[in-house]
């Protein structure tokens, strides 16, 4: 690998660290102190990738090829065990991995959002509406009568079970009747 240096005559482009180590194999041209994945462009100022050997925005070209970009980022890379997910393609390191577990229903209700209880109750509903839609069919009138009655009393059954039973058990001091507040 040979050692890279920016010429002293273009001293904006000062992108790493200049600093010349003899006989390293490494990379000498890699500041692998700066934690940053990202870089200013010398040419068109704007963020770009540090270890793609072009500018992103303008093509500038950043490395002198793609495997010594390549080799700067694997040292860069190894040298910090916290960077060992990081991508050259990207510009910032991956967000530390955080507790993903959230208390919908805790946040919810500290942020005053009414959330239906998980229930199965959605399904009863469910069944009770396709006797009804069967009831539009134009069958018999007794027929109809009778899916009309039977639908009405599932979806009556899921409604009352899902909105009255359960919800007022999940959320007892939010009772629909007594705070006066509309949920639904
Ligand atoms: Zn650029």
């Amino acid at each position: 690998m040979e050692v890279y240096r920016r010429p002293e005559s273009r001293p904006w482009e000062r992108i790493e660290s200049r600093s010349i180590v003899a006989g390293a194999q490494k990379p000498r041209y890699v500041d692998i102190s700066n934690p940053s994945l990202s870089v200013q462009c010398p040419n068109c100022g704007l963020q770009t990738q540090r270890f793609l050997d072009h500018c992103r925005n303008d093509g500038y070209k950043l490395w002198p090829s793609s495997e010594m970009a390549s080799a700067a980022f694997k040292a860069w890379r190894d040298a910090d065990p916290r960077r060992a997910e990081a991508s050259r393609y990207d510009l910032e390191l991956p967000a530390e991995a955080a507790d993903a577990t959230i208390d919908y229903a805790a946040r919810a209700h500290q942020l005053g959002i009414h959330l239906f209880p998980s229930s199965n109750y959605p399904f009863i509903i469910c069944v009770g509406a396709l006797f009804l839609a069967l009831a539009a069919v134009p069958f018999d009138g007794t027929v109809r009568i009778g899916l009309l009655v039977i639908g009405g009393l599932i979806f009556l059954y899921g409604v009352v079970g899902w909105v009255l039973v359960e919800d007022v058990r999940m959320f007892p001091s939010a009772s629909p009747s007594t705070d006066g507040e509309v949920h639904h």
